[in-house]
């Protein structure tokens, strides 16, 4: 297997043979072959794509690179979820703890951000304290105490695909479908799951924005599980807005905290029951629809889910007290409000700006490995359809200095988009537009 032959094909658009691909990834992961070379591969499969014989090969080798968790002593079901990334969705945050109240325990294994998104373990991070890298015999503890952890992606799961996530995030090749479906499921088969919801964003924040990708995606997703014995739902969610108010990893977790104590925004609250409810069924099939939903509200609201995450924030080295003050979380020092400068109707708020000016203002990674500022970001505080006075607020940016704040007011308005008193904000999408099961996969 010559590297640069595999590439040209590649680049032509030929199917490669089996062995071939296998060889290729197996031999970057042994190190024999660098960077630039998968690189220039991943960017040849980003636009030609790979057929469903490569996917599997490629779920094959990542999966293989590592070995798969034996969960079978926990005395409860195995249920993840995994969202495929969106601005401002902290879900997992709150889901996590909310589904480990419901008797199915969560071992959940999250990424860093990835592109114009942020990362559940960054968003981790912020509290203080808070490891997201403890070993696999402690992550193992803390799920059968707690019934939910919540760490990073370990050496020991998928290794080729962290290699590839990372190298991918920087080289321009992240929203590709196969490599999506086939990083996001050979991580997620190696858990030891019973049962896994996969959150497939749809609309301008989205990796794949267009519906019919995204209900392909969430497609393949479901099959691969199938394949493999895995009971795997995809939902469809929308993300051609923001989800939520904050943007930014330690104002996202403060929301997150907010939602478990009640106080959250309206359609995260929903997002998270939804998907609490899709995992108690999956845990457990027998519980009929609208008893899963209803057992999801009790634990929210009876404060049973925030007391699960104390619990996990402490058994994972974090300060606690952040529930109860989310002040203690990770901040920037300099807040600028912008507010309209004339009275109209907010059009539209477009997330994927806001996802990059994250990034811009120091809170996201533009080259592996490199340190993150966890406290900038931006509040949104309109929604589209609102109509706004002249001067009303329509959020805050949080930087770490003058000139960040400067970049983060024009990232900010050029996001909210205005229009004349009266003029009709284009329709929003569904919360949630299409439910993915493997009966309908296949
Ligand atoms: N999340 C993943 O784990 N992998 C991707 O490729 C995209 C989102």
């Amino acid at each position: 297997m010559i590297p640069a032959r595999v590439i040209e094909r590649k680049r032509d658009g030929h199917a490669l043979e089996a062995p071939v691909l296998a060889g290729f990834l197996e031999g970057y992961f042994r190190g024999e072959v660098p960077d630039y070379q998968m690189s220039a591969f991943l960017m040849a499969a980003y636009l030609r794509g790979l057929d469903d014989g490569e996917t599997e090969v490629l779920v094959r080798c990542m999966l293989e690179s590592g070995r798969t968790l034996d969960l079978s002593y926990l005395p409860g079901p195995r249920v993840d979820k995994h969202s495929t990334g969106g601005v401002g969705d902290k879900v997992s945050l709150v889901l996590a703890p909310l589904v480990a109240a419901l008797d199915v325990f969560v071992p959940m294994m999250s990424g860093r951000g990835l592109g114009h998104t942020t990362g559940t373990l960054d968003k981790l991070e912020a509290i203080p304290g808070f490891q997201t890298d403890v070993s696999l015999a402690r992550f193992k503890e803390i799920l059968k105490s707690v019934g939910c952890a919540m760490i990073g992606q370990t050496a020991e799961i998928a290794p080729l695909d962290k290699r590839l996530y990372a190298l991918r995030d920087v080289t321009g090749t992240v929203s590709a479908i196969p490599l999506i479906a086939a990083s996001i499921m050979s991580k997620k088969l190696a858990e030891g799951l019973t049962g896994l919801l996969l959150d497939v964003k749809v609309g301008g924040g989205a990796f794949i924005p267009e519906e019919e990708r995204a209900s392909e995606l969430a497609r393949k997703m479901v099959a691969i599980g199938a394949a493999r014995g895995l009971p795997t739902v995809a939902l469809l969610t929308a993300m051609d807005r923001p989800l939520g108010h904050a943007i930014g990893n330690g104002l996202e977790t403060a929301e997150a905290v907010r939602c478990l104590r009640g106080e959250g925004p309206a359609d995260l609250r929903e997002l998270v029951l939804v998907e609490a409810a899709e995992m108690l069924r999956l845990g457990y099939p027998d519980v009929p629809a609208a008893e899963a939903r209803s057992r999801a509200e009790a634990a929210l609201d009876s404060g049973a889910a925030l007391e699960r995450f104390v619990r996990l924030v402490e058994a994972q080295g974090g300060e606690p007290r952040v529930a109860d003050e989310p002040d203690l979380l990770k901040t920037a020092p300099v807040r600028a409000d912008v507010s309209a400068e004339r009275a109209g109707i907010v059009l539209e708020v477009a997330p994927r700006g806001l996802g990059e000016g994250v990034i811009a203002l120091g809170g996201g990674r533009t080259m592996m490995h490199q340190p993150i500022d966890h406290g900038v970001g931006f509040e949104v505080l309109v929604v589209p359809g609102q109509e706004v006075a002249d001067g009303d607020l329509l959020g805050v940016v949080h930087a770490k200095d003058e000139n960040g704040a400067r970049v983060g007011v024009e990232t900010l308005r050029e996001a909210v988009r205005f229009g004349e008193p009266g003029e009709r904000a284009r329709d929003v999408r569904p919360l949630v537009s299409l439910r993915v099961s493997p009966d309908d996969a296949s």
